[in-house]
């Protein structure tokens, strides 16, 4: 009896001892797994930035489709200034070229850098306002649209490629 009794507290030290043991293995694996972890992180995110879900993508950069920006907002011409408040020829025609074929500007950037005033949505937003008046590139974006539209082209990418070739800025 004795016997069993002395050993009994010294056991109970030892499964105590061995208890702590394991929670410091453990603790030890889960600091690794976190540090893996985080290096996984690290690794993936700037994938997803770069990758096709195009986080960082910004107005006026060629997008997969071949449009340099996200098609929204009104593609009508009921926002079209009326091209009769122009003197020049060359402006009233553009601003008339925007009532004819509306929904192609709308799918268009503008080199005219227009995003600098705020949110550029397309060249047809140019002609919404008076931006269009004294831009060259403005008109000249539209009247490239409208000779292309002419010839049966309507495929906005090809015409973008085309308006880039004469105006994207170097
Ligand atoms: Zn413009």
């Amino acid at each position: 009896m004795k016997h069993q009794n002395a050993t009994g507290p010294l056991r109970r030290q030892h499964v105590a001892r061995a208890k702590t043991r394991e929670r410091r293995r453990l603790a030890i694996a889960f600091g690794a797994l976190a540090v893996a972890a985080l290096f996984v992180v690290a690794l993936v995110k700037p994938a997803w930035h770069g990758g096709a879900a195009g986080g960082s993508w910004s107005v006026g950069q060629l997008r997969p489709d071949g449009l340099r920006i996200v098609v929204t907002g009104r593609s009508d011409a009921g926002h079209v200034l009326d091209p009769n408040e122009f003197a020049r020829a060359d402006v009233r025609h553009a601003y008339w070229v925007a009532t004819q074929i509306p929904a192609l500007l709308n799918q268009l950037y503008c080199w005219c850098g227009c995003e600098n005033r705020g949110v550029h949505r397309s060249n047809l937003q140019c002609f919404e306002d008076t931006m269009g008046a004294d831009c060259d590139v403005c008109v000249g974006t539209a009247e490239i649209a409208y000779r292309m539209s002419q010839q049966g082209i309507t495929d906005a990418a090809k015409i973008q490629a085309a308006v880039d070739a004469e105006w994207q800025k170097g």
